[in-house]
Parts: C-alpha cells; sequence; structure tokens
C-alpha cells in the first residue's frame, strides 16, 4: 500500500526509471520483513512443535540483526525519497547491492546455524539470485549467483572438512549426513542447478522486462514531443486566432461607428430632402396659382379701364369674364386637388363591388376616350364584395384611366382588367400610350410631378391615388415601356376590409 502511494509520488518528482528503483527498494525491505517473520515462525515451528534440536539463539541474534539492519535500509530509502531527481539512480543501486551482500551474508550464517547442507530450506538462496536480477544487470546478477553458490559451497566444504562446526537438525537429519559426499556433491550441484537457473530465466524476462520499459519511454518521450509540438502550434494558433478575433472586433467597431455616422448623415440629408421638397412644393403651389391669378388680374383691369373710359362693350365682358372664369375654374381645381392630397382624409367603408366603381368612373371618362378615339376593352371578372370608399376609389380609376387616355393622344387601346385570388382584388389599367421613362417613373408619384405643363397637368392625380390606395391598405405599381405603352396595377386587400 505504502509502495503504492510512492509510486504515485514517485512519478510526480522523478524520471520512471528513478521511481521504478525506488519502488523496487521499498519491496526489498517489505520483503525482509516477511522474511524475518518467516524465519523466527519456522524456527518457533521446528524447535517447539517438531521438537528439531538446533541453536535457536544465533538465529534469533541474526533475525535482530537483520530487523536492525532493515531498520537503516527504511530510513535511508525515506532519505533518498527525498533526493534530487538525477542523483538518485547511483545511490539506489548502491544501497540496494549492500543490501543483497548482508543478505547473502546473513542466509550463509543462517543456514551454518540450521544444519547447513541438510537444511531443506538452503534453496532459499535462491530469493537473492532471483531479487538481484530485478535490479542489477544480467552480468551482476551471475556474479551474485556465483558469490552466493561460492559462498554455500564454502561453507558446506567447511562443515565437510571439519573445519567449521556443524550443527545437526537434531530429530530431523542423520547427524553425519554433512559429511556423506554422495548426499553433498548432488545437493550442491542440484542447488547449483536451481540458482543458474533461476538467475537465467529470472534475468531473461527482467532484461525484456527493461528493454520494454526502455521501449516505452522512449516511445512516451517521442509522444511527449510530438503532444509538446502540437500544444505549441495549438497555442500559436489559439493566439492567431485571438489577434484575428481582436482584429475583427477592432474592425466591427470602426464599422459600428461608420454606420452610426452614416445614419445621422442619412438623416441629415432626409431633413435637407424634406425641406428642399417643402420649398419645391411652395413653389409650385404659388407658380401654379400665380399663373391663372396674373390672368385673372389682367382681364379685371381692363374690364375696370374700358368701364372707366366708357369703351366698354357687352361682347368684350363677356370675352374677359370667360378668361377670368376659366383662370378661376382651373384655381379651384387646382386648390380643390391640393385640399384632396393634404387632407388625407379617411376612407368612409361601405361594401362595394370593384367591378361597379371602374364602371362609373369609365362613364365619366368615357367622352375623353371617344374623343381622342381609344378603344377601350373591358375584362371583369366575378368580384368578391368588399368593404372600401366609392368616391375615392372612384377618384383612383378615374384619374388613371384619364392619365391612359392622355398618354393616348393618337388613339390605342385602353383595357381594364380586374381579378380576385382570394387575398387581393387586382385592377389593371392597361393602355398603348407613349409609355413612362426609367427616370420620369422614379417620380410619378411625387406630388406636382407633371409632364403635361402645356394642358396644364398639375401633377397632383397619382400622388393623390397613392394615398388613397395606400389608406385602403392596397398598393399601386407600374409597368411600363417607352413607346409601348404602360399598365397601372391597384391591389386592394379582400379580407383586411370585408368586414
Ligand atoms: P398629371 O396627370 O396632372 O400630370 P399625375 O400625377 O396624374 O399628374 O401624373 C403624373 C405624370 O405621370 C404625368 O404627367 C405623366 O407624365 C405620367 N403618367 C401618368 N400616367 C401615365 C400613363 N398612363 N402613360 C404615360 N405617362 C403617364
Amino acid at each position: 500500500m505504502d509502495s503504492d502511494s510512492s509510486i504515485g509520488t514517485y512519478r510526480s518528482r522523478y524520471t520512471p526509471e528513478e521511481g521504478a528503483l525506488l519502488t523496487r527498494l521499498r519491496i526489498f525491505i517489505v520483503m525482509r520483513w516477511i522474511a524475518i517473520a518467516g524465519v523466527v515462525i519456522a524456527t518457533l515451528v521446528a524447535s517447539k512443535v517438531f521438537h528439531i534440536g538446533f541453536p535457536t539463539v544465533p538465529v534469533y541474534i541474526i533475525c535482530g540483526f537483520m530487523l536492525a539492519y532493515n531498520l537503516v535500509f527504511l530510513f535511508q530509502s525515506k532519505g533518498l525519497e527525498k533526493q534530487q531527481s538525477g542523483t538518485v539512480i547511483r545511490r539506489a543501486r548502491i544501497n540496494a547491492n549492500i543490501h543483497l551482500v548482508l543478505d547473502l551474508v546473513m542466509l550463509s550464517v543462517l543456514i551454518h546455524f540450521t544444519g547447513g547442507i541438510e537444511n531443506p530450506f538452503i534453496v532459499y538462496f535462491a530469493f537473492p539470485t532471483i531479487v538481484t536480477s530485478i535490479v542489477l544487470s544480467r552480468k551482476g546478477t551471475y556474479v551474485l549467483t556465483t558469490c552466493a553458490l561460492a559462498m554455500v559451497s564454502l561453507l558446506v566444504g567447511l562443515e565437510y572438512a571439519g573445519w567449521i562446526p556443524h550443527y545437526n537438525l537434531q530429530g530431523f537429519a542423520d547427524p553425519t549426513l554433512h559429511q556423506k559426499g554422495t548426499y553433498v556433491l548432488p545437493g550442491l550441484a542440484a542447488l547449483a542447478t536451481l540458482l543458474y537457473g533461476a538467475t537465467y530465466i529470472t534475468s531473461t524476462i527482467s532484461g525484456e522486462l527493461k528493454k520494454r520499459q526502455r521501449q516505452v519511454l522512449i516511445l512516451s518521450a517521442q509522444l511527449l514531443k510530438k503532444k509538446t509540438a502540437e500544444l505549441e502550434k495549438a497555442s500559436k494558433e489559439a493566439a492567431r486566432e485571438r489577434e484575428m478575433q481582436d482584429k475583427l472586433s477592432a474592425a466591427y467597431k470602426d464599422l459600428s461607428e461608420s454606420l452610426k455616422q452614416l445614419k445621422e448623415s442619412q438623416e441629415h440629408l432626409i431633413q435637407a430632402e424634406k425641406l428642399t421638397s417643402l420649398g419645391q412644393m411652395a413653389a409650385s403651389i404659388a407658380h401654379e396659382i400665380n399663373n391663372p391669378l396674373s390672368g385673372v388680374l389682367t382681364y379685371t383691369k381692363l374690364l375696370i379701364k374700358q368701364i372707366d373710359d366708357n369703351r366698354y362693350s357687352k361682347e368684350n365682358a363677356l370675352v374677359y369674364l370667360g378668361k377670368i372664369e376659366q383662370a378661376v375654374t382651373y384655381s379651384s381645381k387646382l386648390v380643390g386637388n391640393l385640399l384632396d392630397f393634404s387632407r388625407q382624409s379617411p376612407p368612409k367603408f361601405w361594401e362595394l363591388n370593384v367591378n361597379e366603381v371602374v364602371e362609373r368612373s369609365l362613364d365619366l371618362t368615357i367622352h375623353s376616350a371617344e374623343l381622342q378615339h381609344v378603344k377601350i376593352t373591358k375584362e371583369l371578372a366575378a368580384l368578391p364584395i368588399i368593404m372600401a370608399d366609392f368616391d375615392q376609389l372612384q377618384q383612383v380609376f378615374t384619374n388613371l384611366f384619364m392619365n391612359a387616355i392622355q398618354a393616348m393622344p393618337n388613339g390605342g387601346e385602353l383595357t381594364i382588367r380586374t381579378s380576385a385570388d382570394g387575398d387581393h382584388i387586382k385592377t389593371e389599367v392597361q393602355d398603348t400610350g407613349v409609355g413612362i421613362s426609367a427616370e420620369n417613373i422614379r417620380n410619378l408619384f411625387t406630388p406636382f410631378f407633371t409632364t403635361k405643363k402645356e394642358t396644364k397637368g398639375v401633377g397632383l392625380g397619382l400622388a393623390v391615388s397613392h394615398g388613397i390606395v395606400q389608406r385602403h391598405n392596397g398598393s399601386i405599381d407600374v409597368k411600363s415601356e417607352v413607346g409601348k405603352g404602360s399598365t397601372f396595377t391597384v391591389l386592394l386587400p379582400v379580407k383586411a376590409l370585408s368586414g
């Protein structure tokens, strides 16, 4: 558990190789605790349960010694864990070597006091070998294995020769076994093959593992490099994107500012345009009214002078009064139109059929059409009843018909078409007259726009018609081709006004 949490800490502070080595050192220490406990338990069981006779005191002393140096190792390894990364590997290796040599010596002494070659636990010499292969190089492991074997052989040999005392496991093994060459030699041979076999297998596996670990390290380093490069690239791109965003928002700010300025100047322009239109309108009205008025003034003055001079004749007076009447009639028509335009009187809605309005408007204009040899064609479809102002619609249609007739001074054809599509009633007024230029079409519905100066056109007919149709929630549109004719289309809503 402790080593696991330690691995976590190592990972953050050390290179993976250093971390692995420190973990192994901690595992050695833990394994040593287990080994000491195992030896104590085995000694107790052997002596107390199986009553095997051997000197237990040296065994316990050895265990105590091992306990002591394991404690020292524990503190050392804790000290190592606090060290800077970089110096750890060398020191950990030295520590591991010291551990192994000490373990080997302790194991030899332990085996010496517990029967030497008769002790089946002699095979435990394989443990330091296995452990070594995990930490040391393959060569180092073989050296240590050879050392271990040499130490065991020396111990067994010295006991065999009687140069050092032999402690028999009384009640367990034959006391002369250690001097029987037929047992000792095969025993040592078996141990040697076990040790070298274990060394071969474990060092091969651990070599393979180390190789894999190196490969993993190389791969992870490559991956790290790649990821770092990718991250750098991404952060550069993000910086570039941020820059672009900043530029964009600056541009957007500029644009909004310009738009604001544009709106302001547009408002100023509209204001100026309104003033200009108003001025133009006033000038036009003044001009339009001034002409007939000056006529009235001239003829009135003439008449007064003739009466004063007693040169007055009834014929003359009638001629002058006739001229005055003409001028006043024109002025009154002009004022009437102006009133229509300015009053913008709300329509008085009645149920009506648009076809009837068309017929009544035609009645009023048919005489002019005949005079100008204009043929009238009616294509009137059955229409739903709608709510509308009869008089105002009649004013619109009369105006459209009169304009069409006037656009055909040498005769032509006036076609009036009505239809309904469910939502709207459509009235088309089509002529084969002079047509309207694109420039004039733009001004067509502007008050006082007229091309009929000679025939005393006022230029209010279409402006008034446009206002009337708008107040009916409808629309008026024109399509025209110079020299071919024009078509005015009036759309009136069915539902909105049908109640
Ligand atoms: P007015 O008839 O007094 O000139 P309107 O507002 O009715 O005033 O018409 C404005 C102008 O539109 C006319 O002077 C004429 O130039 C043009 N116009 C209107 N209807 C037609 C049409 N059917 N064909 C050609 N021009 C037309």
